[in-house]
């Protein structure tokens, strides 16, 4: 079947850091529902580039299917990239983008009724929102989600109203940020892999781990989770941005 493009018209941009924004999309001339899992991911085409694969970036949705045609999404800066230079310097509310998707595996755990750990660091976070805005929207169960949070500073700190809103609401919901650069009294300073090698130091079968963002932090948990710490690699599952 030939790939299916969509079109989205740009309705907000939103500053969510000093390097992050939020897009937000509504979907255009489209009959049926744009329906995805929480967790998927579309790829863009931006014009950037003459070559159509050079043109294409990926981003995870970052909010909830709701069958609104409306998306949004957490992207952040990135130094000298093309994607991002076209999206923070040229694209502005009413800019159409082209797109297609959902796709992706990374996606909400059909089996709640486990300890599933969520960790990211950065715009990382964006499957984890849709995830838990999923989940808080159709009230389900779940026996414990603990999402451990990592950014430089308390200025990067993603979504954070939201996160500690639903975790007052839910005791069985956690969230920790660890900060690396900065030091403050309600959050970890260090990195993100001080706290599950922390709480997580005893192995249990009952236990996913669910990882998203670029390489350098997912080899790393993903390391220490497997050869450290002793995991089985059924209960490691992540998304890699770059
Ligand atoms: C599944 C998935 C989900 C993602 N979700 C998010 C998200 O929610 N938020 C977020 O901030 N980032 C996300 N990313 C990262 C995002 O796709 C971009 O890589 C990032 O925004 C940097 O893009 P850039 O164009 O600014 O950087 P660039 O360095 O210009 O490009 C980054 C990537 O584009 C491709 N590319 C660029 N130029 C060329 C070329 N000449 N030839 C071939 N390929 C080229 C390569 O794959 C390269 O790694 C995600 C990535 C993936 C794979």
């Amino acid at each position: 079947m030939p790939t299916h493009w969509y079109q989205g018209r740009v309705t907000n941009i939103q500053k969510l850091s000093a390097t992050t924004r939020q897009f937000t999309i509504q979907i255009e001339n489209e009959d049926s529902i744009f329906d995805f899992l929480p967790g998927q991911f579309i790829t863009m085409d931006l014009p950037v580039s003459e070559k159509r694969l050079h043109r294409w970036r990926s981003y995870s949705i970052a909010n909830h299917p709701d069958r609104s045609n409306v998306l949004e999404f957490c992207i952040v800066k990135s130094e000298d990239g093309l994607g991002t230079k076209y999206l923070f310097e040229e694209v502005e509310v009413d800019t159409l983008i082209k797109f297609k998707g959902p796709d992706g595996g990374f996606v909400l755990p059909q089996n709640l009724q486990q300890e599933s750990i969520m960790i990211c660091t950065g715009t990382g976070v964006a499957p984890f929102r849709s995830m838990i805005k999923y989940i808080r929207q159709q009230s389900l169960n779940f026996q414990k989600i603990h999402l451990i949070f990592g950014t430089r500073n308390a200025e990067g700190i993603l979504y954070k109203d939201e996160f500690m809103q639903f975790a007052e609401e839910n005791p069985n919901f956690i969230y920790d940020v660890a900060l690396s650069r900065e030091q403050h009294s309600a959050y970890h300073y260090g990195y993100i892999h001080d706290i599950y090698k922390q709480k997580y130091a005893e192995v249990i079968p009952n236990r996913h781990f669910y990882i998203c963002g670029w390489s350098k932090m997912i080899d790393d948990v993903v390391a220490n989770l497997l050869v450290n710490m002793g995991y089985d690699k059924s209960q490691i599952h992540y998304e890699l941005y770059g």
